[in-house]
């Protein structure tokens, strides 16, 4: 005993800390360098707690402040798991307040590569404070966090050049954004087939800089088309099929919500963005070459269904100003089809038709069918988990989506 007496104090004294200089723990770094990433205040509450707010996006008025986008990576973990809190999620919305759009369904994503994500474990939801919280593992000496797995402009400029180099694509720039990021239309059809008996149908995808998820249903419906699968091959031989996958790309690469440069909505002022006003082309180009590309190609061959995605939180359907009983019927099969064959989980059970007189914002995409006859449908994904899948949707899940999806147009279409 007296001789283990010396190395026992020892022990203690360097645990201590005394007698050696020791290394000071770095602290965690909150870094947004890089594209889509985006945070607001960072409240330390200790060495490895910490509070995160979104930076949320306002309107070139001043009004509408979204608060859903927040990604960031933490850095010099050095080992240490870390307890985050999230909350700040107030704000405006078709200008009314939103009292907090997240709840106790929230969970966040995480990735140890920046590229696959999953979703947090242990997320607590503190309905007081309105603020998720979770305890990431220690392990990893660096994390990414964000609100649902991010989609950068970046990939969906790589998937339409991987589909530009397809002999069933064709690739056509229809315009610039506010900073002068390409707007990128692609065209896929069986070129060997007469175009004259074949179904138009559009797909179009991220008017809305956070709504992450419906670049992999338009990812998953444009891969599946381009495939050699034999249904691909019958939907290339009886349909024109044009994709729009990136519409409001300066703020996608910017970490923004919402709205364009300037402020505008992409997805609202379709009624008065007029493809002669020159003063739209500036304000909104986003909505000016997408409406323009559309109206022409329509004026051409027109488009028998088409399909604009969104995501929302909590809520999961279809809607259109379209009043044509034809185009209803093609609609609402389309509806059915997706209600029965694919993982779409409808939180209203029908088509929800809100003619141009009533209901809500008359002003969005679907006004393309009060001004020119385009049969429009906005399809609204939920984020959160539903009731068919039982669990929060993977990557997997939504570009499974988008090949079911798109294989459905084309037959409700027929
Ligand atoms: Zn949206």
């Amino acid at each position: 005993m007296r001789r283990l007496a010396p190395l026992i104090l020892l022990t203690v004294f360097l645990r201590a800390g005394i007698g050696a200089a020791a290394p000071a723990t770095p602290p965690v770094l909150f870094n947004t360098a890089w594209e889509g990433a985006s945070v607001g205040l960072v409240e330390v509450l200790g060495e490895t707690e910490f509070r995160v707010r979104p930076r949320g996006q306002q309107d070139a008025r001043g009004r509408n402040r979204q608060t859903t986008w927040w990604a960031v990576r933490m850095d010099q973990l050095e080992g240490r798991a870390v307890t985050v809190r999230v909350t700040g999620f107030d704000g405006e919305y078709n200008d009314r307040p939103v009292i907090s759009w997240a709840g106790a369904w929230y969970r966040p994503v995480m990735s140890r590569d920046g590229e696959r994500w999953t979703h947090v474990e242990n997320a607590a939801w503190d309905a007081e404070r309105k603020e998720v919280r979770f305890t990431l593992p220690a392990g990893a000496a660096t994390l990414w966090l964000a609100h649902i797995p991010p989609y950068p402009a970046g990939r969906a400029h790589a998937l339409v050049d991987e589909a530009g180099r397809s002999p069933h694509a064709r690739v056509e720039e229809i315009g610039r954004s506010v900073l002068g990021r390409p707007l990128q239309l692609v065209r896929v059809t069986d070129g060997g087939v007469p175009d004259a008996g074949k179904r138009v149908i559009w797909m179009q995808a991220r008017q809305h800089a956070w709504e992450a998820d419906t670049s992999r249903i338009l990812e998953g419906a444009l891969r599946f088309a381009l495939s050699g699968d034999p249904v691909a091959a019958r939907l290339r031989a009886g349909n024109v099929l044009w994709f729009l996958p990136m519409i409001n790309p300066d703020s996608v690469a910017r970490g923004e919500v919402r709205f364009n440069a300037n402020g505008f909505d992409p997805n609202r002022h379709w009624d008065e963005a007029d493809p002669r006003d020159e003063r739209w082309r500036v304000r909104a180009p986003e909505i000016w070459h997408v409406k323009r590309a559309m109206l022409e190609r329509h004026a051409r061959q027109p488009i028998d269904l088409a399909l604009n995605l969104h995501n929302t939180e909590t809520g999961e359907y279809l809607e259109t100003m379209a009043d044509d009983d034809a185009v209803l019927a093609r609609m609402t099969r389309f509806h059915e089809l997706a209600l029965t064959r694919s993982t779409f989980d409808p939180s209203r059970p029908k088509l929800a038709v809100t003619p141009a007189g009533g209901g809500g914002p008359r002003n969005t995409t679907n006004a393309i069918w009060v001004e020119a006859r385009v049969p429009m449908m906005l399809l609204e994904t939920r984020i959160g988990p539903g009731r068919k899948l039982a669990r929060d949707p993977t990557e997997e899940d939504r570009l499974e989506l988008g090949r079911t999806l798109v294989a459905l147009l084309a037959e409700a279409a027929r």
